[in-house]
């Protein structure tokens, strides 16, 4: 059906669409187009004023959407590698050619053995459609490696499969009638803008917020208490609040009798992490953690919403295990405006079957290649990957231990295609780049990790150039290997309407949705999903003890777990690396994304290090100096910041630069590492010990 865009003047149209990037948010968008001769053009974008969530607004990053679309270096024709891998030098080929060469080599490597080809892939868009449809379709007919995608959050979502059942949590819409909201690990003004604003109004009508972050992050900032402990311990931190509430008898017995598993043994394992030593992990106050107990108790109802930066470390899935059965320790749950929120993605029934065809497989099994362990990946696989094709991520940016990564990248031997609007950095390895289309040249359909509604992204103008969608080079290159199956002659229309099972207790009309924009999941307004039990986990109770995860070989009970570098775990490396570094979401960036959008790129200035004052004077560090951050495994250089933002022992490198655009071509993850969370196999980015000197050119002044 074609679209019928809302008329909105004589010459311009207002286009339903949807923020396709990595937030919880998923902001319905409207797009204005105007008829320029024969083209279409975008001329506004702005937030759906109806939508709920949204309310009509879009962060700084999105607003510049559109010069971001028509930004001059776009990548509009397909290129071939013509200089060195790395070095980005490129020229224009046809379609055909381009796929018949990728056809090629990828038909001669899966003659030796498919999996020795990789997909590359994350939420570059977050789409049903352009996101793992067509791709998973032409990876699992070829035989390829799985991936495991980990970068971001397996380890949270693991901890909550274990513990409440799924990616289940509050609805974002009850944030504004919260008592008390604690921001653990979050910093909702750049990541989760919209529950920010629920948060503004709750302080309006008197709720108390928290912020637990290393870092006094602009959402810190904002709060009226904020608690910094050190990265990587927020698991202790969890045990000593449940410690306090045991010990003072803070709990809600009734909802733990009927709606939870193990009290006894969470009871005895927290009843070991007294305040006193909490804070001595911690590096925070035992008061400070008395007084979150005392208040978590008694300022009902409180949410929680966590993010993902505090389960970057190694004990990130037990952290989250143990914050995700407080709620059901003190009874908050039984409110909708009480409870937590991690992820909602699991309140959405996505047909995973239809959309990526498993049974394409047949009765193969391949292995599975963890994402944030590429670097290894590509020095020591068997056998060994041959060819990488790169779509929606930017992992020679992205990925940990940067070095190694584009080492591998480097290698001649290694077949690498990437899809892309731009020359990332990952793309200047690539023999063959795609133009691929922006959210505004394509359609798609959404579900939300931070709230309950499905969105619709109807495309606002032409493909630009020759670019084209994702899921369109995908079927084109299952076309390339001879491919016949129906399922690669499928339309983007035909994936988007058979995207979700249902909407909520309601069928999914794609029809209706995309008419409309969105659709809220057909769920009670008043949501509170586990206010009389009802988890989704083999028992249906919330399981402080989890008999999967002993069936494992694991914990079954939430414990903290030390980082893997730290004073405790690895004293002698303390010693040299004394400083833990984190490198959370800049404001203006959205992981990679935007780094090259100059008017954003100019808001965040250069790469800056935020380093305590008594650190900084510890090293000789005046505020404004090019400081280098190192360890064994590298280095890279940027300007200090000296403020009390960064708690003392904590600096931080507010990310992800293109390496490209930095002075020194690097950034944070030349020190960052490969090891994995305790849980989900994900990647600890926060988990990093790192020292930090000035750099004195020679002949020159110090400042
Ligand atoms: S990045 Fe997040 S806040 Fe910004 S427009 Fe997209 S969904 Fe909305």
């Amino acid at each position: 059906m074609p679209l019928e865009p809302r008329a909105d003047a004589a010459q311009r149209q207002i286009v339903q669409a949807a923020c396709p990037h990595d937030c919880p948010d998923t902001c319905a968008m409207q797009v204005t187009v105007e008829r320029q001769g024969a083209r279409r053009v975008a001329v506004r974008i702005a937030g759906d004023p109806d939508h709920p969530p949204t309310g009509g607004v879009l962060c700084t990053k999105v607003s510049r959407y559109l010069e971001r679309t028509y930004h001059a270096d776009r990548v509009l024709t397909p290129l071939r590698r013509v200089g060195k891998k790395g070095a980005g030098e490129f020229e224009a080929v046809s379609w055909e050619l381009a796929l018949e060469e990728i056809g090629a080599r990828l038909r001669e490597i899966a003659a030796r053995d498919p999996q020795s080809i990789v997909p590359y892939s994350y939420a570059g868009t977050m789409g049903l459609v352009q996101g793992e449809a067509m791709a998973q379709r032409f990876f699992n007919k070829l035989g390829a490696s799985r991936l495991d995608r980990t970068i971001c959050s397996s380890a949270g979502a693991e901890a909550l499969r274990f513990t409440l059942g799924g990616r289940l949590g509050m609805d974002l819409e009850q944030f504004a009638n919260s008592r008390q909201i604690i921001f653990w690990g979050a910093n909702a003004v750049v990541s989760n803008l919209h529950l920010w604003s629920r948060a503004q109004q709750a302080k309006r009508h008197g709720a108390r917020l928290i912020a637990i972050d290393p870092y006094r992050s602009l959402t810190a900032q904002h709060c009226h208490e904020h608690i910094a402990p050190l990265p990587g311990t927020d698991g202790a931190l969890a045990l000593g609040i449940m410690h306090v509430l045991i010990r003072e008898g803070w709990l809600d017995r009734d909802y733990i009798e009927r709606y939870t598993l193990g009290f006894d043994a969470l009871a005895e394992r927290a009843l070991r992490y007294d305040p006193q030593r909490v804070a001595s992990i911690c590096g925070v106050a035992a008061g400070s953690i008395e007084r979150l107990a005392h208040d978590y108790w008694h300022v009902r109802p409180t949410a929680i919403r966590l993010n993902y930066g505090m389960q970057r470390a190694h004990g990130g899935g037990n952290a989250v295990r143990a914050i995700a059965c407080l709620p059901a320790l003190a009874g908050h749950w039984r409110e909708a405006a009480g409870g937590l929120l991690l992820s909602s993605s699991d309140a959405f029934e996505v047909d995973q079957h239809a959309l990526t065809r498993p049974d394409l497989l047949g009765a193969r099994t391949p292995r599975t290649i963890n994402m944030s362990a590429i670097g290894e990946a590509l020095g020591a696989a068997r056998p060994p990957i041959e060819a990488l094709i790169v779509y929606n991520s930017n992992p020679v940016a992205v990925a940990p231990q940067a070095a190694q990564v584009a080492q591998g990248f480097a290698r001649k031997d290694l077949f690498t295609v990437v899809l892309e609007h731009f020359l990332t950095d990952t793309a200047d390895y690539a023999d063959l780049v795609l133009p691929a289309t922006t959210q505004l040249e394509h359609l798609d359909v959404h579900k939300s990790y931070g709230h309950l509604y499905i969105v619709a992204n109807n495309p606002a103008i032409e493909p630009q150039g020759q670019c084209l969608s994702n899921s369109e080079i995908f079927r084109r290159l299952a076309r390339a290997m001879g491919y016949t199956e129906e399922c690669f002659q499928e339309t983007d229309e035909q994936i988007a309407a058979k995207a979700f099972v249902r909407c909520g207790a309601s069928p999914y009309d794609w029809e209706a949705v995309r008419r409309a924009g969105w659709q809220r999941l057909d769920v009670p307004q008043a949501y509170a999903p586990f206010a009389q039990g009802n988890f989704p986990t083999p028992s249906g109770r919330c399981e402080f003890f989890s008999a999967r995860l002993a069936q494992m070989g694991l914990d079954p009970v939430p414990e903290f777990i030390a980082p893997y570098e730290g004073p405790t775990s690895t004293p002698e490396l303390a010693q040299r690396y004394p400083l833990a570094l984190i490198s959370p979401p800049a404001r203006n960036f959205l992981n990679s994304t935007f780094v090259n959008v100059q008017s954003l790129r100019a808001a965040e200035g250069e790469p800056w290090l935020d380093i305590h004052p008594q650190d900084a004077a510890e090293r000789a560090i005046g505020h404004g100096e090019l400081v280098e951050v190192f360890n064994d495994r590298g280095s890279f250089r940027l300007r200090a910041r000296v403020s009390d933002a960064a708690r003392r022992g904590v600096v931080v490198a507010l990310s992800i630069w293109w390496k490209k655009l930095t002075a020194d071509g690097k950034n944070a993850n030349e020190v960052t590492h490969q090891h994995l969370t305790d849980l989900g196999g994900g990647a600890s980015f926060y988990d990093c010990l790192v020292q930090v000197r000035v750099v004195v050119r020679p002949g020159a002044a110090r400042v």
